[in-house]
Formats: C-alpha cells, structure tokens, sequence
C-alpha cells in the first residue's frame, strides 16, 4: 500500500473532475468565443466554471479571471497592478519573506524593471505582524501581497488586519491563497483583499489550471496580450476541459469543505501526535493554532531530511521536504530560515499534507513505521561516519 502524503505539491483528480474533462475533450471542443452552437456550448462550460469558483470565494462570476495556474494568477496580480499603478507615482511593492517563489521571483523581476520592494519578517512561527507592514509602507505602495496559508508550514497569516493598513495607505492588498483555496471556507468579504491567487491542481482539480480574483473596479493591466478574452485581462483561447474540471473541483470543494477539514484536522493531528510521541527530538514548526488543517512541518534531531524522505518513500510514503519546487535541490527552505530557526532544524524538516484520500489505517502505518526508519537513519550517521544521506542513497541504488 503506498501512502500520499505530499497533497500540498499537488492532488489526484476527483474522479467526477475526470469525467468532466473527458466529457468536455470529447463533446466541447467548439471555441468559446464562436457564436454558433459549438462555440457555445464550450462557453457554457467556462461560465459554468466560472461561476463554481465564484460560489468557492464568495464573489461574482465578473471578478474571476481564469489563468494557467496558481503561478500565472500571482504574476497577473504582481504585475498587473504595479504596471496599472506606476503612473500615479505609486512603485513600491510589499511581500512577505516566507511568500513562494511565484511571488517572491515575480518581486525581483520587478526590481530589475525599476520598483523599489520590500520583504516583511515573520516572527519564530512565520507570521507576518501588522505593525511590521505599518512600518514599511509608505505613500508610494502599490501593492501588498501577503499568502493566505503558507505551502511549507501550513501558517495562516493575519490577512484581514494586513489587508485593512494597505487600504490606509491606498495601497491594494494581494493573497496567494493556493493553499487554503478548498482547505479552508474563503470569505472574501471578511478577508477584505482586492487580489486573490489560486490553483485547481491543490483541490483536486487538473493542473495548469487556476485563477485570479480581481475586486469589482480594481484595474490591472493585462501580462498577456492578445483577443479580448476574459474581459481583456487575459488574452488567449480558453482551455475548456481544464476549466471543466476545475469548475466541478470548485463544486465539490464549496460542497464537501466543511468535512474534509475536519477530517484532515483529525487526521493531522492524530499523525503528529504519534510521531511526537513516537520519535524523539521531534519538533513542530510554524503555528500549530493558526494553519490549514492538513499540513504538518516536522524536524528530525540528528536527521537529513533528503534521507528521510527516501527512506519513506522506499517504504511507500511520499512526504515532501519543504516545497515541490525546490525538493531535489538541497536548498534550505527560505521559509524555516526566515523564522530563524537553527540551520540543523530547517535540513531536518519533513512537510506532511494530507488530502481526501487518506485515512486512520494509512496515518498508523507511518505512526509505526516512522520511529524505526529514524532510528535506522541515526545509527547509519553514527555508526559510518559518512553522512545519512550517502547511506540512504546506496540503500537506493541497492533495492
Ligand atoms: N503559490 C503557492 C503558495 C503554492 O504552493 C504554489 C504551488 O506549489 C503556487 C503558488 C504555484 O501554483 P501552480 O503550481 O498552479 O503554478
């Protein structure tokens, strides 16, 4: 039995999101802007999705711009706004130090083009303190963009307070909430941000999928030019069966949300609390209150975490050390060591995220299986002398 435990990199498909697509390759392939029959019957599909993710937010159908992904919602929004803006004089922007890379790259693409930013501290648990952003932000903000949930630590971030100084200064307020989009109930009102990011692909719908929620009279300029497609904001041909599935993934998010974030949240907890009490020098990083509810981020005393995470895996468990797109690389997570913690801690850390497909049997195997895997891992360190890492790369090799 192999067990996923990396839903924040990505989730399978619901099987009714499949179907959806299938159907809508097979049966709407007409263009959505062609007036005859075949044309709008795939239009239908798109308005279809559109309003699914509307109901999601708590917005309008007018307000959603769909894109290719959580990436290119974030880039839209960055970009989109510090263009529409820069001409009233308004050319510094605000980030938060533990945003992902698509934020974080987009921010410095936008120095090298002449804005001035600016990365916010978080404190020991990743949080971003408003009095931090109030003293920061000037006259001259265009834009805020602070995540909603953190994709590493699963930390919520104080958005309504963050969003509410933005608005002081006249600045507009961006979250990237990829990871708390189908995890958590999103009440845009309550939130108050002008700006939101997410991405089918973390909900159970199809990759290279997402969209931008744009405030009703907040202007961005378009990034990617063309027709006259999503209300001018978003030039090209629409990708009917990835908006088909991302639609019913919305649908079944709006609808099954309030269950599965309990059940996560049971399930999470129950994993950490048998891990903590399992392995010793175990430790939990970020806010174990204030975060989504399948994320767990753990470190390992005396561990590698590259090492761990093949050790699991060759045990049929697929966790992630910190995010997909930097596992693989070695590099230490920008988002531990923005919270300070000791460079032994952030090499050690293993990120859990639980998805609708997991259950109590799958958390007590690795309850059980883990503390004998770290224990293993520790002995090799200790007794070879050669790091841990080494040693479960040749245990690879052999198996
Ligand atoms: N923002 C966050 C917080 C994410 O976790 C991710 C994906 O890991 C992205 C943005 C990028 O989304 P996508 O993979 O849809 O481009």
């Amino acid at each position: 039995m192999r067990i996923y435990l990396d839903h924040n990199a990505t989730t399978p498909l619901a099987p009714s999101v499949a179907d959806a697509m299938a159907q809508a390759m097979r049966e709407d392939f007409g263009n959505p802007s062609s007036v005859h029959y075949f044309g709008q019957r795939a239009k239908r599909r798109v308005d279809d999705a559109r309003s699914a993710v509307a109901a999601l937010l708590g917005g309008t159908p007018a307000e959603v711009v769909f894109t290719s992904g959580g990436t290119e919602a974030d880039n839209l929004a960055l970009r989109g706004a510090a263009e529409a803006r820069a001409a009233s004089g308004r050319r510094h922007l605000i980030a938060s130090a533990v945003e992902h890379e698509a934020v974080l790259n987009t921010l410095k693409a936008l120095t090298r083009l002449g804005w001035r930013t600016t990365l916010l501290p978080v404190d020991a648990s990743g949080i971003v303190s408003p009095a931090a952003l109030a003293d920061v932000i000037d006259d001259e903000t265009a834009v805020v963009s602070v995540m909603h949930a953190n994709n590493e630590i699963g930390t919520l971030q104080p958005v309504t307070d963050l969003a509410a100084i933005a608005h002081e200064h006249g600045a507009l307020f961006h979250t990237d909430a990829v990871q708390s989009t189908g995890k958590l109930s999103i009440d845009l009102s309550a939130l108050g941000v002008d700006l939101l990011s997410l991405s089918g692909h973390k909900f159970n719908g199809p990759k290279g999928v997402g969209a931008l929620w744009i405030r009703r009279g907040v202007r961005l300029s378009a990034i990617q030019t063309g027709g006259r497609h999503e209300r001018n904001r978003r030039a090209g041909t629409e990708n009917v069966p990835a908006l088909a599935g991302l639609g019913v993934a919305a649908d079944l998010a709006s609808r099954t949300l309030s269950e599965h974030a309990s059940r996560f949240a049971t399930l999470r907890d129950r994993l950490e609390a048998g891990i903590l009490s399992g392995v010793s020098g175990a430790v939990v990083n970020g806010d174990c209150a204030r975060r989504v509810p399948n994320t767990s981020n753990i470190s390992f005393d005396g561990i590698e975490a590259e090492s761990l995470l093949i050790a699991l895996d060759l045990e049929g468990i697929a966790v992630s050390t910190g995010s997909a797109c930097s596992s693989g690389t070695l590099e230490p997570s920008h988002v531990l060591r923005a919270m300070g913690l000791p460079h032994q801690r952030v090499q050690s850390s293993i990120r859990f995220s639980l998805g609708a497909g997991n259950t109590v049997e799958q958390i007590d195997r690795v309850i059980i299986e883990l503390p004998a895997i770290v224990r293993r891992l520790r002995d090799l360190t200790r007794a070879s002398g050669r790091s841990a890492a080494a040693g479960m790369a040749a245990a690879r090799r052999d198996a």
